[in-house]
């Protein structure tokens, strides 16, 4: 048995391309929390946890998540069998409460290592991938309407993305559905375009915003009431013709089934940590087929290691039917995978190698450590990245 031998966690601090505005917060950098697997017989799994701006998404932070896995994760995990992924996580599940986020990341590491281990990709450990490649939305959050559409055209022109997520819910309702019309008369019938309000809406607000926003041609409308709502939730589905994608409500297959019974949404956003772990987003997206839901694969902006995780995920799904929007490794300035995700033609290409088939450029990852030393780094320069 390959016993786990030792748990390494660290933070790294990653600046974003611009100011990534939503309705709770302005986000200027991502802080990824890496977590390092080691097992007896030599491999190493990998895993990362992210939030959205600190403690204003939800209730776990990068750094909060950190203390509970050095303090409260890795004594169990420690001399445990890293073949049996799926026992250890039933330790942990009875063991720990809540903490979705810092599970997905222990649970990533462990299947990261298993497929290392067994020489095949974490979605074949999932049940078996369906897809090689997932359409990628981006999402427009500059605050600026001209802005967002010169960024969007830029996108359409390196037919990088054609599906765009605007994050709205800051401004007046009239406001942001002008803006969102702005948007969508620019780019016409070449683009899907989305909003998101992350709960900023009463129902009221609501139903008058998704009235407007279907006129304006608008295709999707994620999250527009507080994640408790369930009920206003269920009558905006009914009373509109525009989907209603439901994702802070979503926190796993519990809040999934009590969602899908409810008939409170037309769309789950599946997001791997939210749900607490890999299986437990397998089991979101299965709860939504069976209750005839559509679903988008979301994300938590995670850099390079999650975002791998969650496209053998999605890559499982029988039916994506409104794509996925896993473009956090190109929210930030900066590389730290050996290899970096591929994106081309609209999409990203799921990995193919063993484990999640990416690994972290551990050059690159010293320099950035919240903790890093950097003037022993050569003039305090960062090493060179990979170019993909
Ligand atoms: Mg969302």
């Amino acid at each position: 048995m390959p016993a786990i031998e030792s748990i390494d966690t660290f933070l790294v601090d990653l600046p974003t391309i611009r100011p990534h505005i939503l309705s709770m917060a302005t986000m200027m950098r991502q802080t990824a929390v890496f977590v390092r697997i080691h097992c007896a017989d030599g491999v190493i799994g990998t895993g990362e946890a992210t939030t959205i701006g600190g403690l204003s998404y939800g209730p776990e932070s990068p750094e909060g998540i950190k203390l509970a896995i050095d303090t409260y994760f890795a004594p169990l995990l420690l001399k445990a069998d890293a073949a049996r992924p799926a026992l250890i996580m039933d330790m942990l599940g009875k063991a720990i409460v809540g903490n979705h986020f810092a599970k997905c990341a222990v649970e990533t590491a462990l299947l990261d290592a298993m497929g290392q281990r067994l020489g095949v990709p974490v979605s074949e450990l999932l049940g078996g991938r369906r897809r090689d490649s997932l359409p990628v939305a981006w999402t427009l959050a500059s605050g600026n309407t001209r802005q967002d559409i010169a960024e969007a055209e830029q996108m359409l022109e390196l037919r990088r993305h054609n599906i765009f997520k605007l994050k709205i819910g800051k401004r007046s309702v009239e406001d942001d559905v002008a803006h969102v019309a702005a948007i969508k008369k620019a780019l016409g019938d070449r683009a899907s375009v989305r909003v998101d309000v992350n709960q900023a809406w009463d129902e009221a607000s609501a139903s008058r915003g998704i009235s407007l926003l279907q006129d304006a041609g608008c295709d999707l409308v994620e999250q527009p009431v507080a994640a408790h709502a369930r009920n206003a939730m269920a009558r905006l589905a009914q009373a509109h013709i525009i989907p209603i994608m439901a994702d802070e409500a979503l926190t796993g297959p519990s809040s999934a089934f009590d969602y899908a019974a409810s008939a409170a949404a037309d769309v789950f956003a599946v997001k791997i940590q939210q749900s607490g772990g890999l299986h437990a987003a397998c089991k979101v997206g299965a709860i939504a087929d069976a209750a005839g839901i559509a679903l988008y694969g979301g994300t938590m902006l995670e850099v390079g290691i999650a975002t791998a995780a969650s496209a053998h995920v999605f890559a499982t799904f029988p039916r994506l039917a409104f794509q996925t929007e896993l473009f956090g490794p190109l929210l930030v300035t900066e590389e730290i995978l050996a290899e970096p995700l591929r994106y081309a033609d609209f999409a990203l290409k799921v990995p193919d190698g063993p484990g999640l088939g990416v690994s972290l450029d551990m050059d690159r990852v010293a320099f950035f450590r919240r903790d890093a030393d950097r003037k022993s780094f050569h003039g305090g320069t960062a090493p060179q990245a990979a170019r993909g």
